[in-house]
């Protein structure tokens, strides 16, 4: 694994689309989790770089520019997502301790975060995540896709267990820390099955979390390459069942069934889809506002 220096020109970036936040904030480029549905790889691309698994940039001035935003007048101070293309406690962090900084500067300026990782060293920095909690709002996600440990090493060979993500989820509920899960994605015959899902909410209920996202699988670029490169080797089987649905119009009769079961099993955890009304519950009750009513199947 090479952690290469490299400087930023701003730490925050604009990030459009239908997300409960607007600024995205990357410390590193690459991610040495190498989960097989990456949809980052192409941040590698401008690098002229294709080992995003090996060779990960490091934003060694991320800090100071990020201070220079933060304390801007025009700043405006909404949520900013840690690592929406890495993932900001891959190992390259373990040296490089770059969050800390990033964190205490969230907290000089009351800064609400949230962020996802599937990594425990995040419990390293519990302090101040427990301490910017109770000043701004934050989210400690972590995506997971499987309970089965042999899938899992297979599809995201550089992360922490799904066991350890839950049990680190777990960890936060002594603080003001919202937690959730992300089930991004289900995979097509391979984590689809109703006993993969349901042990995914299990223990999500189990570790306190309070919102379990869900999203199928969706292949672009070189994500696609890489992960029917994937199927083919680990499941070839699975993979010549999942191959017709990622041709055009391939999963239309396939969503519903799949919806179905996540419905029945959100329904009986009793655990939320999105975290965007969230935010704003959250946001309201700082500011002693009416509570903000939620919903099980919430869009948004
Ligand atoms: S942890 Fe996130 S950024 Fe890293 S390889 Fe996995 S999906 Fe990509």
């Amino acid at each position: 694994m090479d952690c290469i220096p490299m400087e930023c020109r701003t730490a925050c970036s604009r990030v459009k689309g239908r997300f409960p936040y607007h600024w995205d904030l990357n410390v590193y480029r690459g991610c040495t989790h190498d989960c097989k549905y990456c949809f980052a790889r192409y941040s590698h691309a401008y690098l002229e770089e294709k080992d995003f698994a090996r060779r990960v940039f490091v934003k060694t001035n991320i800090a100071e520019m990020l201070e220079k935003q933060l304390r801007s007048p025009r700043w405006d101070g909404t949520v900013v997502n840690l690592g929406g293309v890495t993932d900001s406690y891959q190992p390259c962090e373990a040296r490089e301790k770059q969050m800390p900084e990033i964190l205490r500067l969230m907290i000089k300026y009351k800064n609400p975060v949230i962020l996802s990782t599937k990594s425990d060293l995040i419990l390293r920095d519990f302090d101040l995540l427990d301490e910017l909690s109770r000043l701004a709002f934050v989210n400690v996600a972590s995506t997971v896709t499987t309970m089965d440990e042999d899938i899992r090493r297979k599809l995201e060979p550089g992360a922490a267990s799904s066991a350890r993500r839950m049990e680190m989820l777990g960890a936060f509920r002594k603080t003001k820390v919202h937690t959730s899960v992300h089930m991004m994605p289900v995979i097509p015959f391979l984590t689809d099955g109703e006993e993969n899902i349901e042990a995914v909410f299990a223990a999500a209920k189990s570790a306190g979390v309070e919102w379990v996202l869900t999203a199928l699988l969706n292949l672009r670029g070189q994500t696609r390459e890489v992960f029917l490169d994937f199927m083919e080797r680990e499941y070839p089987e699975k993979y010549r069942k999942l191959l017709p649905l990622y041709l055009r119009g391939g999963l239309k009769g396939y969503r519903v069934p799949v919806w179905e079961i996540i419905a029945r099993v959100r329904r009986k955890y009793g655990l939320y889809s999105n975290y965007q009304r969230a935010i704003d519950r959250d946001l309201a009750a700082r500011r002693g506002l009416e509570p903000v009513q939620l919903s099980l199947f919430e869009e948004g």
